[in-house]
């Protein structure tokens, strides 16, 4: 077989079978009580403004991979060697979410002598009977087998509701690469109602972007760190507008990592190995407090902020995103990514860069404010509205997406 149809089959091959409390927070050793336990908002933000300037101290951030398959779907590695690629990375989190199935055992977490991670398990949902296989519904802790509901998309995702999880469409914007052979997976039903988010940015769906001949195939599985360029319009523009309707629709990155073996001439290679994939695209979200180690404790406090939408989505490749910060503070208190504020007073955004970067502030859907080359960024309002951040950053000759917050609401 030509080494370009092995690239190919390899390509075809990932979307063939795509389609078949403790309470409780210490700064200087003193107990800082969480503010969404507190009764009084006041008190607490006496507390905050009296003994720190910063305001990372009841939120923990916690990176998170969280679309990706293994041996038991359509993947090439097992969960032992997924744990091990994302030791070697710097995720905290990983959630396998195999095709259509749940897969029980595994979760725990995975140490080395530097660093322990928390491996959870989802499901990515579809009808395997459905001619194109569209409609990939990601499932998280439903704690149950939900497949057999996937004829019927909306009543999965009641049932995913009914049953405690979170439901997140799958790469709703995934373009065909008819180069190599590839399908629109795109989501369809738009219908639906009570689904949890949206996968704004799929590294895979964007790869296959990229797909126009069959040389560029090969190109970008050589050169994998030139493929991710932003969400596409499409789905940021989508996610405006539900948004906009009084949605709380949650956006998260994914991988979906397959680690798809290739070979070209005598070079073997794994085209996207898991651990290339935690270093790229994750979701970064905020748990109020630090991982406990309890594994059920933990799932419910990760599963609880995606769900919240205390969450980023950063491209780590160019440079970690690790310390963003956007939040918002009203006569009250202090909001985050996800929460909501009273505009009634005024209210002070600020945003807080890793590295100097373009950074714009928009106001449902339309930027209002952009900054170069600043690490901290401050903006009042008391304009309702639904406001995120995004950051751009220089990379490999091109503007790439680096950072995009979920949003905080002004009511
Ligand atoms: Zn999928
Ligand atoms: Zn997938």
């Amino acid at each position: 077989m030509r080494a370009i149809d092995v690239i190919i089959n390899a390509i075809s091959r990932y979307t063939s079978t795509k389609t078949s409390k403790q309470f409780g927070s210490y700064y200087q050793g003193r107990r800082i009580i969480p503010y969404r336990l507190t009764n009084s908002q006041l008190e607490l933000n006496k507390i905050l403004n009296t003994c720190r300037p910063e305001i990372d101290l009841y939120m923990h951030e916690q990176v998170v991979n969280l679309h990706m398959h293994s041996v038991y779907s359509d993947g090439h590695g097992t969960h032992h060697q997924i744990a091990t690629a994302a030791l070697n990375s710097d995720v905290d989190i990983v959630i396998v979410t195999d095709h259509n199935v749940l897969v029980h055992g595994v979760e725990g977490y995975f140490q080395n002598n530097h660093r322990k991670i928390l491996l959870l398990i989802g499901e990515e949902i579809h009808d395997q009977t459905r001619q194109p296989q569209k409609n990939h519904l990601l499932v998280f802790g439903a704690n149950k087998e939900l497949s057999p509901q996937a004829t019927n998309t909306q009543q999965l995702i009641d049932d995913v509701r009914a049953s405690g999880g979170l439901s997140f469409l799958a790469h709703p914007v995934d373009p065909a690469a008819p180069a190599v052979g590839e399908g629109d997976l795109s989501w369809e039903n738009w219908d639906i109602v009570g689904f949890t988010g949206i996968e704004l940015w799929n590294a895979m769906s964007e790869f296959k972007s990229r797909l126009k001949t069959k040389l560029h195939a090969i190109y970008y599985a050589f050169n994998p760190n030139r493929i991710a360029s932003r969400p596409f319009s499409d789905i940021i523009k989508k996610w405006d507008e539900l948004l906009a309707a009084g949605k709380r629709i949650v956006a998260v990155g994914g991988s979906d990592a397959h680690a798809l073996p290739g070979k070209l001439g005598p070079l073997q290679k794994t085209l996207f190995p898991y651990e290339y994939h935690f270093r790229t695209i994750n979701t970064h979200i905020f748990t109020t407090f630090e991982m406990s180690g309890d594994l059920n404790q933990d799932r419910k406090m990760v599963l609880s902020s995606l769900e919240r939408g205390n969450a980023f989505i950063g491209y780590d490749l160019p440079a970690s995103t690790r310390g963003f910060r956007f939040t918002a503070k009203d006569k009250d208190r202090l909001a985050w990514m996800g929460d909501t504020v009273s505009g009634a007073l005024g209210v002070t955004f600020q945003i807080r860069i890793p590295y100097p970067a373009e950074c714009s502030l928009l106001k449902d859907g339309r930027i209002v404010k952009t900054w170069y080359n600043l690490e901290h960024c401050t903006y009042i309002t008391s304009d309702p509205g639904v406001y995120r951040v995004e950051v751009y950053i220089d990379y490999l000759g091109r503007k790439r997406g680096w950072i995009y917050s979920n949003p905080i609401f002004i009511r």
